[in-house]
C-alpha cells in the first residue's frame, strides 16, 4: 500500500486527533481530550489499515483515527485527498 484515499472532512479533524502506538501494528486514537477512544490496527498481510469505529466499520471510508496514525507512524503511504 502506497496510497489511500481519504476525503477533505476527515482529513481535517484527523488534526485533533492524538494517536500512540500501543504494539507494532496496533494503536490507541483518541479524540476530545481522550473523552473517546478507538483502537486501529495494521494488518500486514493484507496492507490494510482497520479501526473500531462507526465511522470505518458502517461507512467504510478511511476515518479519522486511521489517518492520524498514518499521518505520524507511516510516513511512506501518501494520503490523496479528495
Ligand atoms: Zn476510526
Amino acid at each position: 500500500m502506497t496510497e489511500l484515499i481519504v476525503d477533505k472532512s476527515r482529513n481535517f479533524k484527523a488534526q485533533s486527533v492524538f494517536s500512540k502506538r500501543l504494539h507494532l501494528n496496533e494503536w490507541r486514537s483518541e479524540s476530545a481530550g481522550g473523552q473517546e477512544f478507538h483502537t486501529v490496527m495494521f494488518n500486514p498481510a493484507l496492507q490494510q489499515f482497520t479501526c473500531d469505529c462507526a465511522d470505518y466499520n458502517y461507512r467504510g471510508k478511511v476515518c479519522k483515527h486511521i489517518i492520524s496514525v498514518i499521518r505520524k507512524y507511516a510516513k511512506n503511504i501518501n494520503l490523496k485527498i479528495i
